[in-house]
């Protein structure tokens, strides 16, 4: 489950405004996006699991699979 905190009371009364990663606490009535930083790090770091994960099977390859 979600578990959202407020960025500015750090209240959990966060509910999703709508669409995208758009918030909006019910203690204090700020609206925030979800760690927007994060989102580009998790695509970031997809595409480095993706290109670390292409270089080990090549380097699998290169030694031949000898199982
Ligand atoms: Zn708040």
């Amino acid at each position: 489950m979600d578990a959202l905190i407020c960025p500015t009371c750090d209240s959990t009364l966060v509910k999703r405004n709508g669409h995208l990663h758009n918030h909006q606490c019910k203690a204090c009535q700020r609206q925030f996006v979800e760690h927007p930083a994060n989102i580009a790090a998790s695509a970031e770091q997809k595409r480095l699991i993706g290109k670390l994960l292409l270089e080990r099977i090549s380097l699998g390859a290169s030694a031949g699979w000898s199982t």
